[in-house]
């Protein structure tokens, strides 16, 4: 296994889209550019339930992590995405939507027929109702994967001024400008 390495990238540059035109991670060519916010690690407990509750409103639990101390945020503009990239984000997604959907029909509808049904039934739909639940917390895995830091294999420096760039491919690090 080679040394992991990461390289540093002015933030300035990132939130000006001043980007390379292959992807960081696979160093194919870009099919796309994301703009999206970049955080900063920080140790947070909870903060995975909330993105859990947020895969409706993605947005907005990402602007209110926004708020939590300590996070430094780059507004990146355009980064680049190849097919690969695009892909692995839409299957992660995919699978985060199937567990979350489902499992919320899961949890809500047992409740449903266990208000209509007849007594007996009841322990059966208990146990259904918590699959459904269990499902919709093991979806913040799935949903994590699709995260746009963990597909670019990028953060934010935890001090800020800097995006923070693991195992950069050669054409992304090729088009980086020298500093
Ligand atoms: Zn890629």
């Amino acid at each position: 296994m080679p040394e992991s390495e990461i390289i540093e990238i002015a933030a300035n540059l990132v939130e000006q889209g001043a980007l390379p035109s292959h992807c960081s991670r696979h160093g194919r060519p870009a099919v796309k550019r994301a703009d999206f916010t970049l955080q900063s690690k920080v140790r947070l407990e909870g903060s995975r339930t909330r993105r859990v509750g947020g895969l409706g409103v993605l947005g907005m639990a990402e602007r209110l992590e926004q708020h939590a101390r300590k996070v430094r945020v780059t507004r990146v503009k355009g980064w680049p995405l190849c097919d690969v990239c695009t892909r692995t984000r839409a299957r992660w997604l995919g699978v985060a939507a199937v567990m979350f959907g489902g499992g919320l029909l899961l949890f809500v509808g047992s409740l449903v027929v266990g208000l209509l049904a007849e007594k007996g039934s009841v322990p059966a739909l208990a146990g259904v109702a918590m699959a459904g639940f269990v499902l919709v917390v093991l979806s913040a895995f799935p949903f994590s994967r699709a995260g746009m830091s963990r597909v670019i294999g990028a953060v934010t420096a935890p001090e800020g001024g800097a995006v923070l760039v693991s195992n950069p491919s050669s054409a992304f690090r090729a088009e980086l400008p020298r500093h």
